[in-house]
């Protein structure tokens, strides 16, 4: 019954841009609709600062091992940098760069007080036992010490880290500060000043994009159907929502392939990544799919909410979707984008759509800071506020300069970050 995923067969006509390359040429694209400063666009190109740091782990056999971290900071113009601390084998300073000018546009886009941050540890998290994570971690927290903190630099969990990480990186913070400082990383258990409804958020503005999107196109939420690859975090709990709201969820996938019911999928009956990990398959349904023909089903959302580049050249012209809506980063390549353009398929952005993450980030460093709990209604409820404001902004820059969403969104950012650099000048 599984078959075979096709989203990671290398794709010989087009090399995957890196990260650091995307960020810049999105950087010049948006450039070009903005009446910005050409010096705030060069500074903007490069990061403030790249933290690298050696993180020597004592193994339980006793022996010492040396992993390379790194903190990459790219712009703190509108607030402390913000972003996630990756533990991957591939993790480099280049990709946390790159990385980390996404932040510094989501958390624009989303008129967050913050700019981006990104780092991690080059380790294999599978290789390391709970009690090396967590020595690996409070090392990795010490060494970054100087560097973060709540009006400096806040991490967040990323690829191969989690709360429980986040608890640990702000235990040793706090050790070595001589207080509890919970604002120093956010994505933490809400014992230990965690916010509620973190952990859905990405999903959850995924589905409010998707949701907005289908209205804008002037439809019928009820007689939309939705195809989504990937059912983690990000792709169940927008699936979820999304047919809790009246849409047809007729396809998810995970890693093994992808289950399909024209008639529509009981979402909550398939298992999610965190329940059962790689289960899809194992619902019941009419038919099974592979990775890639998900992509290409005939229906009118499409969310791929798995991994980065999975829309190619490839298989734009094979995308039957009117509308993706990026709940994973980077799943559209800029060859794919220029093709679905030219299509006329519509793209919200995942600058815009995952950013319920980040938002809540915020949302959860000011509960600690000002020491004060929300509930979860008001959680979502302000999460939901400051989405539909940042779809009215990128909405009206689509209309008014006849923009598709991407660049529309990264107008927004750019042209909120200019104004900032532009009023405070440059120093000295
Ligand atoms: P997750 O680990 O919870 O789930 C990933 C899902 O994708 C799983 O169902 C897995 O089986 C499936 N998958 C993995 N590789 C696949 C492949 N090659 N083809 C098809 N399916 C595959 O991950 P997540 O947290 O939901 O993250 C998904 C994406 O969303 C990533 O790009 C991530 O960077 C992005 N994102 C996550 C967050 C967050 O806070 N969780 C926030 C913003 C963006």
């Amino acid at each position: 019954m599984s078959t075979t995923p096709t989203v990671d067969d290398p794709d010989t006509e087009e090399e995957p841009d890196s990260t650091l390359v995307t960020a810049r040429r999105q950087l010049e694209r948006a450039a070009a609709h903005v009446d910005v400063d050409p010096d705030v666009v060069e500074r903007l190109k490069h990061p403030t600062r790249v933290q690298q740091v050696s993180v020597p782990l004592e193994r339980e056999d006793g022996s010492v091992e040396v992993f390379t971290g790194y903190r990459a900071q790219h712009d703190d113009v509108r607030g402390p940098y913000k972003g996630g601390l990756r533990y991957h084998p591939e993790v480099t300073a280049e990709e946390c760069v790159g990385l980390s000018m996404w932040m510094t546009w989501k958390c624009a886009v989303m008129d967050l007080p913050f700019g981006g941050g990104k780092g991690g540890v080059a380790v294999d998290p599978k290789s390391l036992i709970d009690d090396e994570t967590e020595r690996l971690t409070r090392r990795f927290a010490e060494e970054l010490r100087d560097v973060v903190g709540p009006t400096k630099d806040v991490p967040a969990p990323d690829m191969g880290t989690d709360a429980q990480t986040m608890a640990w990186f702000m235990d040793a913070y706090s050790m070595q500060q001589g207080e509890t400082t919970p604002g120093v990383v956010t994505g933490k258990p809400p014992i230990v000043g965690g916010s509620y409804g973190r952990e859905e958020a990405p999903g959850r503005s995924t589905a409010i994009a998707a949701r907005e999107a289908v209205d804008y196109e002037g439809r019928d939420l009820a007689e939309t159907t939705v195809a989504v690859q990937g059912f983690g975090s990000v792709g169940a709990n927008a699936a979820r929502l999304l047919d809790d709201w009246g849409a047809t969820v007729v396809a998810v996938s995970d890693v093994n392939g992808a289950i399909y019911d024209p008639d529509g999928l009981d979402t909550r009956a398939v298992p999610t990544h965190e329940e059962e990990p790689e289960a899809v398959l194992s619902h019941e349904a009419p038919e099974t799919l592979s990775n890639g023909e998900i992509l290409e089903l005939d229906v009118d959302v499409v969310i791929p909410a798995a991994v980065g580049n999975v829309i190619t050249a490839a298989n734009a012209d094979a995308i039957a979707a009117d509308i993706v809506v990026e709940g994973a980063n980077g799943p559209t390549t800029f060859a794919a984008d220029a093709v679905l353009e030219e299509r006329g398929v519509t793209v919200i952005p995942d600058i815009l759509a995952n950013a319920g993450g980040v938002t809540v980030s915020y949302f959860e460093w000011l509960q600690d800071i000002n020491r004060r709990t929300w509930s979860l209604e008001r959680v979502n409820e302000e999460l939901e506020e400051q989405m539909l404001e940042a779809w009215d902004a990128v909405r009206a820059e689509v209309e008014a300069a006849d923009l598709t969403w991407r660049d529309a969104a990264y107008v927004v950012a750019l042209s909120r970050i200019a104004e900032a650099k532009d009023t405070r000048g440059l120093w000295p």
